[in-house]
């Protein structure tokens, strides 16, 4: 792999470069996204072909949704591209929100044209004359670059009316600045945001592609997506296929961070071992790994073996590294709050059911805890997933739930037995 080095931060403080420090550690995987890449090769090829065989090309490579859902993303197209309606709108989700990933930052700031590109080939693929790109409120200091590299591709025929001289094929973007909340890159929250209203997630169905922004058809896909299929227009579906797994083809970007010699943003094909992975960035001694953020699993070194893929360690390209000297309860603890945080308030398991999670966490971190607090834990998580209305409650146990099942002596060390015959419950009055 090669380091591929930025100069985009330039303007910004020594102490903002600092933070940013990590995304100048880029190593990339050929051609695919964040190696040298022809501009708008993928753009030029898509105008030669029809929208049904832009569709069909997306959905012939296999490419998922890089977001962390992984919904197919030639079939999402097809589904938007088949309604019938006055507009069709694309929106891009750059409301990178989950702690741990940065990649799609790097994406903004390394390859702003590759993701344009992207996203006019979608417009092209579904009829949509007007798309969004859903920036996260953190990521104000892009703002500028973002709508210079819009503004430029406007003067080059790129964006707007009669694209690259095709006779009616007309398309533009405007830039939607997030404000700091994390809810909403859930797809519905961030529809909603971007209609003017609260982000408050929406009830499915109607799906976005039915009936989205504004109640038009919605193509929602996340910044590495877009790239990704910039980049199968340009090379074809069989190139993308032919990289990664049977259920997982092509490569995918990987936010590394944590007890590592080497954090930063790494390209790898799908199918690769943790333990490969950790390989690679110098985290050979971690003990613990949380894939694909709070809202993802934590594992430990006996799940090392396992492959970075949709089917097995799944994750939307966060990987934070532990070694044994941190306090998984503390990390636990942290995540709670964060979920408690960030929770929109819709709904009470969330709401309400997140804080008491984290508060009988506090309890094992106190030494406070009886073995029935175990039950509790799995006990009120499985409600929350059971009984949220979104991604959001239905992942936030998530934390507790894989480290109760990886790291079992982390509560069975700190447990005292209960008095004979009480059952443990927790303390409603503390909360
Ligand atoms: Fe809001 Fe949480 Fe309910 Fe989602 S699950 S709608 S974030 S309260």
């Amino acid at each position: 792999p090669e380091t591929l080095v930025s100069d985009r931060f330039n303007h910004l403080s020594p102490h903002e470069r600092a933070l940013r420090q990590v995304d100048n550690n880029i190593r990339h995987a050929g051609e695919c996204l964040l190696g040298p890449v022809p501009e708008d090769a993928g753009l030029v090829k898509a105008l030669s072909m029809t929208p049904v065989q832009i569709v069909n090309q997306v959905e012939a490579s296999g490419l998922r949704g890089c977001g962390g859902a992984g919904f197919t993303t030639g079939r999402k197209w097809r589904f938007a591209a088949s309604e019938t309606a006055e507009k069709h709108f694309i929106i891009c989700n750059a409301d990178e929100g989950e702690p741990g990933t940065f990649k799609d930052r790097v994406l903004l700031t390394e390859r702003p044209h590759l993701l344009i590109e992207g996203m006019t080939i979608a417009a092209r693929a579904v009829g949509a004359k007007e798309g969004i790109l859903y920036l996260r409120g953190e990521y104000v200091y892009l703002r500028e670059l973002i709508e210079q590299v819009l503004e430029d591709r406007r003067s080059r025929g790129l964006l707007g009316s009669d694209i690259m001289g095709k006779k009616g094929f007309t398309f533009d973007i405007r830039l939607q600045l997030g404000a700091g909340a994390y809810i909403c890159g859930e797809e519905g929250a961030l529809i909603s945001s971007c209609e003017g209203l609260s982000g408050e997630p929406k009830t499915r169905p109607p799906f976005p592609v039915n009936r989205g922004y504004l109640g038009y058809p919605t193509v929602v896909n996340n910044v590495e997506t877009f790239c990704h299929a910039a980049r199968i227009l340009d090379k074809g579906a069989a190139w993308f296929h032919d990289m990664g797994t049977d259920g997982s083809h092509g490569t995918k970007l990987f936010s590394v961070s944590g007890d590592c010699l080497n954090p930063g943003i790494y390209e790898l094909p799908y199918g690769h071992t943790m333990w490969e992975l950790l390989e690679i960035v110098g985290g050979e001694d971690a003990t613990a790994v949380q894939v694909g953020g709070p809202s993802g699993a934590m594992i430990a070194r006996d799940s090392f073996h396992r492959k970075l893929t949709f089917d097995d360690l799944a994750t939307g390209g966060a990987i934070i590294v532990f070694n044994g000297e941190r306090n998984i309860l503390e990390i636990v603890e942290y995540y709670m709050s964060f979920f408690v945080h960030e929770s929109c308030g819709y709904c009470t398991p969330c709401r309400v059911g997140n804080v008491f999670l984290q508060k009988a966490i506090q309890k094992f971190q106190k030494g406070l805890a009886n073995p029935e607090d175990i039950d509790y834990l799995k006990d009120l998580s499985g409600t929350i997933i059971e009984t949220s209305r979104c991604g959001l409650g239905m992942t936030s146990p998530n934390p507790i739930l894989s480290t109760l099942q990886n790291f079992p002596l982390v509560y069975s060390a700190v447990v005292k037995p209960s008095q004979d015959g009480i059952r443990a419950t927790f303390d409603i009055q503390s909360a």
